[in-house]
């Protein structure tokens, strides 16, 4: 159990599966403290955390440290305070569907500040909750608006988005207050540069491990390229897929590709030498 299950899950297998954790009462009461508004309060902020990415690897790539270690802690503030996501797999995210009202389609700020993409191009990005009606009000200020999605339109735009290789994870914007559900990929999603590549933590692990099975695998080598997260490679020695369970984040994208079935998904939990390793 991580700590977040620990603090918000209430009882439930998991703290994103506590219908609690999406509720409008948390939106209410996060809009009476604006320093905890995070991105959903102020459109910019989101890729203001996209740019603060952007600055953390620049500067470590001067060997500037002092600010390196100032923006690694000040990265860790925002995400467990205010900003903060987790991966989850397929399943969960069709548990979650259940859950939420409304859902939007949005456009995504951090391909918007790594890429310049326009908005047209740019539906990537879910929003969850009362907030969504603000972008739909004020489509100039939250950039492109929202599109609305029944659970099945929803289902169906998040297997297209999933199909091209991109990870779904859940955010908070004043946590514990679910309201992203992101689908993101290496490198544009600022949290997944940052958590893989200078291990500031704005993203944590899921709660599972994927595993190859050597004796299923035929080593056609189609899920090395769906990790986002730099935990597959392909071994000349075996002919086989590997996996780094060190940083493995769960998101089950691999098993997605994979024909023998020869990858799994392990309770995290279950494992004693990684199941506080987040
Ligand atoms: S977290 Fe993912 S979907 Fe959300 S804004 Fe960043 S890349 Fe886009
Ligand atoms: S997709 Fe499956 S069969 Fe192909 S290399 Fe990966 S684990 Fe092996
Ligand atoms: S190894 Fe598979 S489950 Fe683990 S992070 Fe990579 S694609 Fe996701």
């Amino acid at each position: 159990m991580c700590v977040w299950c620990e603090r918000y899950g209430e009882g439930h297998e998991r703290w994103y599966l506590n219908p609690a954790n999406y509720a409008r009462r948390l939106y209410k009461v996060r809009k009476d403290e604006p320093e905890a508004a995070g991105a959903e309060g102020n459109p910019q902020a989101a890729g203001g955390m996209a740019s603060m990415g952007r600055a953390f690897l620049e500067a470590r790539e001067r060997g500037d440290l002092e600010t390196v270690e100032r923006m690694r802690k000040q990265a860790h503030d925002i995400a467990w305070g205010i900003h903060f996501g987790q991966v989850i797999t397929q399943e969960e995210l069709e548990q979650i569907l259940d859950i939420i009202y409304p859902i939007g389609l949005m456009t995504c700020a951090c391909r918007r500040s790594m890429r310049g993409l326009p908005d047209e191009e740019n539906f990537t990005c879910m929003g969850m909750g009362p907030g969504m009606y603000k972008w739909e009000r004020w489509p100039d200020t939250y950039r492109g608006g929202v599109h609305f999605l029944t659970p099945d339109e929803a289902k169906q735009v998040l297997n297209t988005l999933r199909s091209r290789g991109l990870v779904h994870t859940l955010f908070t914007f004043g946590t514990p207050y679910l309201a992203g559900l992101c689908n993101c990929d290496y490198p544009d999603c600022a949290a997944i540069r940052t958590a893989v590549d200078v291990d500031v933590k704005v993203l944590w692990k899921g709660h599972y491990i994927a595993e190859v099975d050597p004796d299923l695998c035929n080593g056609c080598g189609l899920c090395v390229r769906r990790c986002q997260f730099k935990a597959l490679s392909f071994s000349p020695s075996t002919l086989k897929a590997n996996i780094d369970p060190l940083q493995c984040y769960g998101c089950s994208l691999c098993r997605d590709v994979c024909k023998p079935d020869a990858i799994r998904l392990v309770d995290r939990a279950t494992l004693p030498a990684l199941a506080e390793i987040w």
